[in-house]
């Protein structure tokens, strides 16, 4: 019989890096597979955006307040430990949105986490070739 599936709520402390910070609430709740939905505010903020030419991230450094509008995400196993991948929709303070992958360096001022575990078997991130990305092994 399965285990019910976990669902955890809760916020990131304010001045934490939201990636990390995400990957230990994983690993402490024990989730390697589920989706992650969060919503607040981050202090400072770095973007990335994927270069599909050069293979690399490149780093957009937000050094300013912003509303997370929407942060969407999935958790999965990387290297044997819980990696959360989330992509960030911020809003300014003219309320024009900035948006991308979250890189280290977004730093909490407050945060609303839902993380919904999803059962099954291990979701594991490895090396893609075409894309150089750590990508999910099966499809
Ligand atoms: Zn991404």
């Amino acid at each position: 019989m399965s285990e019910t599936p976990k669902h955890y709520l809760g916020r990131v402390p304010k001045d934490a890096d939201l990636g990390p910070a995400l990957n230990q609430i994983c690993k402490e709740q024990g989730i390697t597979r589920g989706s992650v939905t969060l919503i607040g505010a981050l202090t400072k903020a770095a973007l990335g955006f994927y270069d599909q030419e050069t293979f690399s991230y490149e780093t957009h450094e937000v050094n300013e307040p912003v509303e997370i509008l929407a942060g969407l995400g999935n958790v999965s196993l990387k290297d044997g430990e819980p990696f959360v991948h989330l992509h960030l929709t911020l809003g300014r303070g003219d309320c024009t949105t900035l948006g991308g992958h979250t890189m280290p360096g977004c730093i909490v001022f407050a945060c609303e986490v839902c993380i919904q575990e999803l059962p099954g078997e291990d979701l594991v991130r490895g090396f893609d070739e075409p894309t150089k990305l750590p990508l999910w092994e099966r499809w």
